[in-house]
């Protein structure tokens, strides 16, 4: 089986790509490198399995030939962060919403199975959790940019149920909630390998608003085994399915466990959403994300197994190793 993975270069799609190379499975992996990094794929593209080709999801001639190379499509290039949304509002639109339909086309046209990588963030401020794959979105004004990253995912979203509805394609939608891990980069705002790398740099840890906000953390590997269980399992096609921890804690809490297990000097340092983002940029944040996983649990059996100071352990190792100084030159495509 060939699986080609969009976004293969980032942090959960060169995971995956690692775990279907150990099954045994050919891999085509298609990214920009805009936020996916080539040192993420240094084992897999010594592998005679794997394939990567530089290009865009937004290049309608690159997709065509990478979809009709390929058995199942698993769809991971979006931009993402929040930080990187709040930065590029324009062009994060753009990637998700073209590019999903950029896939699509070319998926119906040689009638491929599609897997779409869907986000938390479809929610919006929905806090009467947990939060069921039919909760109702709750959302601000279209102004508000955070708001665009929701819709455009939402859209994605739509796009993948109408082609199967209207087109019989075979679809299966993951929404994640606060994926974290090695290589997850800390540059696009995301909370944990920021604030490991705050701790490691003895530099303040920044907790933004009162830290009263909380999120649930899942580990990259635990991540990768849903995704491998929604595509192998028959009974997932056509449905939507929330794929997280239902670990709550607040980001305060969780600022005061990095530090302790880096054994950090550092401070924790509240910040304004307004130092943080910019005055007028309305940033608006989410106080409460639970996913409910009792649907991917009962029909795939898949459960999140590594407790947070595990996920924070592994993080901060892989932190380490990259933070060391080191002469080696960057890795060129072979
Ligand atoms: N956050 C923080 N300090 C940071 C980065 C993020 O306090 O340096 C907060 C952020 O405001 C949010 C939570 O951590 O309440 C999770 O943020 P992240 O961007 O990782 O994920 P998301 O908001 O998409 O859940």
């Amino acid at each position: 089986m060939r699986y080609l993975i969009t976004g293969g270069a980032g942090f959960i799609g060169s995971h995956l790509v690692d775990s279907l190379l150990a099954d045994g499975h050919d891999v085509l992996v298609v990214d920009n490198l805009s936020t996916g990094r080539l040192a993420n794929l240094e084992a897999a593209l010594m592998h005679p399995r794997c394939l990567f080709t530089q290009g865009s999801v937004l290049d309608p001639y690159v997709v065509d030939d990478a979809v009709a190379q390929s058995d199942v499509v698993v769809h991971l290039a979006a931009a993402v962060g929040v930080e990187m949304i709040m930065a590029n509002p324009l062009r994060s639109f753009h990637t998700n919403v073209r590019g999903g339909e950029i896939l699509l086309e070319a998926v119906h046209r040689y009638g491929r199975k599609f897997f779409l990588a869907s986000t938390s963030e479809i929610y919006g401020k929905n806090y009467n959790v947990p939060l069921h794959e039919d909760s109702d979105r709750v959302l601000g004004p279209p102004t508000i940019t955070r708001w665009s990253y929701s819709t455009s995912k939402a859209v994605d979203e739509i796009l993948t149920n109408l082609y199967r509805e209207e087109r019989g394609l075979e679809t299966v939608i993951a929404r994640f909630f606060n994926i974290v891990g090695p290589r997850q980069s800390p540059s696009y705002g995301m909370v944990i390998p920021r604030l490991v790398r705050q701790a490691l740099s003895q530099e303040p840890l920044t907790v933004y608003g009162d830290g009263n906000q909380s999120r649930c953390f899942l580990h990259v590997v635990d991540a990768v085994a849903a995704i491998r269980g929604l595509l192998d399992s028959p009974s997932t096609a056509g449905e939507t399915f929330n794929v997280g921890s239902d670990h709550e804690i607040s980001i305060l809490k969780l600022a005061e466990m990095v530090r302790e297990v880096t054994g950090t000097t550092s401070d924790i340092q509240l910040v304004s959403y307004e130092e943080a983002f910019g005055t007028g940029s309305g940033f608006e944040d989410m106080v409460r994300r639970v996913p409910d996983i009792s649907k991917i649990a009962a029909v795939t059996g898949w459960t999140a197994r590594t407790p947070l100071p595990t996920i924070i352990e592994d993080t901060v190792k892989a932190m380490r190793h990259q933070m060391e100084p080191c002469d080696d030159q960057p890795l060129r495509l072979p």
